[in-house]
C-alpha cells in the first residue's frame, strides 16, 4: 500500500458537508472580500493561539511581508534569520529593502541558534525572527533576553507551528508579532493561499489592517503605502470549519510522531536525538520534542549523518511507495539571490550546511493509519539491514 508524505484527501473530504455548507451559506451572502466570515475566522483563531489580536492575510508569505512593513523595516536595516528555513523568511526581509542576517541552527530542534545571532549582531539590526520549524519553537527565552538586550523587535514565522507552545504559551504570542500559514501543506491546511498575523498590540494591528488594504483608511485616503494582502471570505468560511478540528489534528499527529519514535528507536542503529553519543555513530537519528515544547509535529524530520546514506534511504523508502522529502535541501545563505549580500550576513553555518545533507522527513499527517506507520517502520528496518 503506498504511503503517500501527505493526504489531504483524507482530511478534507470526511467535513465535504460542512464544507460545502459553509461554501452555500458564503455564496448566498455575496460578501466575497472581508466583513463577517474573515472578522469570525480571526477571532477564533485569536482564541486558539492566545493572542489579544489576529489579522489574516492572502498567504504565510504575505503576512511576514505585512508584519516586517508593521514593523517598520526597511532599507539599511539587518535582521537576523535562520539559514535553515523556507525561502519565504529571508524573502519576505529582502522584498522590505532590508538585509538578512543568517544564523546558524541547533542540530537538535533545526532552529535558531542565539549564539550565532549574537556573532552577527551589527548597529543595523533591527528585528529578529525565530522560526518554529517543523512544528516545534525556538527557544524563545534566550532568543527574548537576546533581542530585549539588544533593542531588536522580535516576529515570529509560526507558518509551520500553528497550536504549538513553549513553556506552555502559544507561539505567536512571544514576540511582537506572530505569522501564519494556511498553505494546504500546514497543520491547519486550507483549500489554496491563506496567512495570518498575530499580535498583542492593538496600534500593531491596526497597522496590519491598513497595510494589508493598501494602507487604506479611510476610504480612498492613503497616508502609507500597503498592498492587497486580504485573504478571501470563502477561504475564512472553510478555515473555520477545519479550525474547529485542528485539535483532533495535532492530537494525531502527536501521536504518530511518538508511535515512530518508540518503535524506531528500538531498531539497531538509531538513536534518539540527544540521547548518549548525541547520535554521532548512529546511522539514522530521530527527532524528539524537548519537555518544554508543545510540539505540533508539521513534519517528522530524520538526520541521516553518513554521507550518501540520506540519499540511499529516500531511494529505498520511494522505490517501496513511502513518500519522504527533503526540507530543505540548500541552506539560504548559499542562494544564488543573496550571493551578493555583505559578507557577515551569508557567512558560514556549519550545522544548517550539514543538515541540508542530513534530513529527510516521512509521513507524520494526522490521518496516517496504524497499517501505513507498519509500512514506513519495516521499509526503514529493511533499508538498516542491507
Ligand atoms: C510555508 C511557510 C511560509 C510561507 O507560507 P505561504 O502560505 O506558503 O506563503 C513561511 N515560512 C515558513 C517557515 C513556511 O513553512
Amino acid at each position: 500500500m503506498p504511503v503517500p508524505l501527505l493526504d489531504v484527501n483524507a482530511q478534507n473530504h470526511p467535513l465535504e458537508a460542512e464544507l460545502t455548507a459553509a461554501f452555500t451559506s458564503v455564496l448566498r451572502s455575496g460578501r466575497f472580500i472581508l466583513g463577517e466570515e474573515v472578522e469570525a475566522f480571526e477571532g477564533e483563531c485569536a482564541a486558539f493561539i492566545g493572542a489579544a489580536h489576529a489579522v489574516s492575510m492572502s498567504s504565510g508569505t504575505d503576512a511576514l511581508l505585512a508584519a516586517f512593513m508593521a514593523a517598520g523595516i526597511g532599507p539599511g536595516d539587518e535582521v537576523l534569520c535562520p539559514a535553515f528555513t523556507f525561502f519565504a523568511t529571508a524573502g519576505c526581509i529582502a522584498r522590505t529593502g532590508a538585509t538578512p542576517v543568517f544564523c546558524d541552527v541547533c542540530p537538535v530542534t533545526f532552529n535558531i541558534d542565539v549564539t550565532s545571532a549574537a556573532e552577527r549582531l551589527t548597529s543595523r539590526t533591527k528585528a529578529i525572527v525565530p522560526v518554529h520549524l517543523f512544528g516545534q519553537a525556538a527557544e524563545m527565552d534566550a532568543i527574548g533576553t537576546f533581542a530585549a538586550a539588544n533593542n531588536l523587535q522580535v516576529i515570529e514565522d509560526v507558518a509551520q507551528s500553528i497550536g504549538a507552545s513553549y513553556h506552555g504559551r502559544g507561539c505567536g504570542t512571544l514576540g511582537e508579532m506572530g505569522c501564519f500559514s494556511f498553505f494546504p501543506s500546514k497543520n491547519l491546511g486550507g483549500f489554496g493561499d491563506g496567512g495570518l498575523v498575530t499580535t498583542g498590540d492593538p496600534e500593531l494591528a491596526e497597522k496590519l489592517r491598513r497595510i494589508r488594504n493598501h494602507g487604506m483608511h479611510p476610504r480612498y485616503y492613503h497616508a502609507t503605502v500597503g498592498a492587497n494582502f486580504r485573504m478571501d471570505a470563502l477561504q475564512c468560511a472553510l478555515l473555520r470549519v477545519k479550525l474547529r478540528h485542528l485539535g483532533e489534528y495535532t492530537a494525531g499527529r502527536v501521536a504518530n510522531a511518538n508511535d515512530y519514535i518508540e518503535r524506531l528507536s528500538a531498531l539497531p542503529g538509531i538513536t534518539a536525538v540527544g540521547a548518549g553519543d548525541g547520535g554521532l555513530t548512529a546511522r539514522i537519528v530521530v527527532p524528539r520534542a524537548a519537555a518544554h515544547m508543545g510540539h505540533v509535529w508539521n513534519q517528522f524530520t530524520l538526520r541521516v549523518p553518513a554521507a550518501g546514506d540520506r540519499d540511499a534511504l529516500k531511494k529505498h523508502l520511494t522505490s517501496r511507495g513511502i513518500g519522504c522529502e527533503i526540507y530543505y535541501p540548500v541552506a539560504l545563505h548559499q542562494q544564488e539571490c543573496f550571493r551578493h549580500l555583505p559578507p557577515h550576513a551569508i557567512g558560514a553555518c556549519p550545522v544548517s550546511e550539514a543538515l541540508t545533507g542530513e534530513v529527510l522527513s516521512i509521513p507524520v499527517y494526522p490521518e496516517l493509519r496504524a497499517p501505513q506507520r507498519d509500512e514506513v517502520v519495516a521499509a526503514i528496518a529493511e533499508w538498516l539491514e542491507i
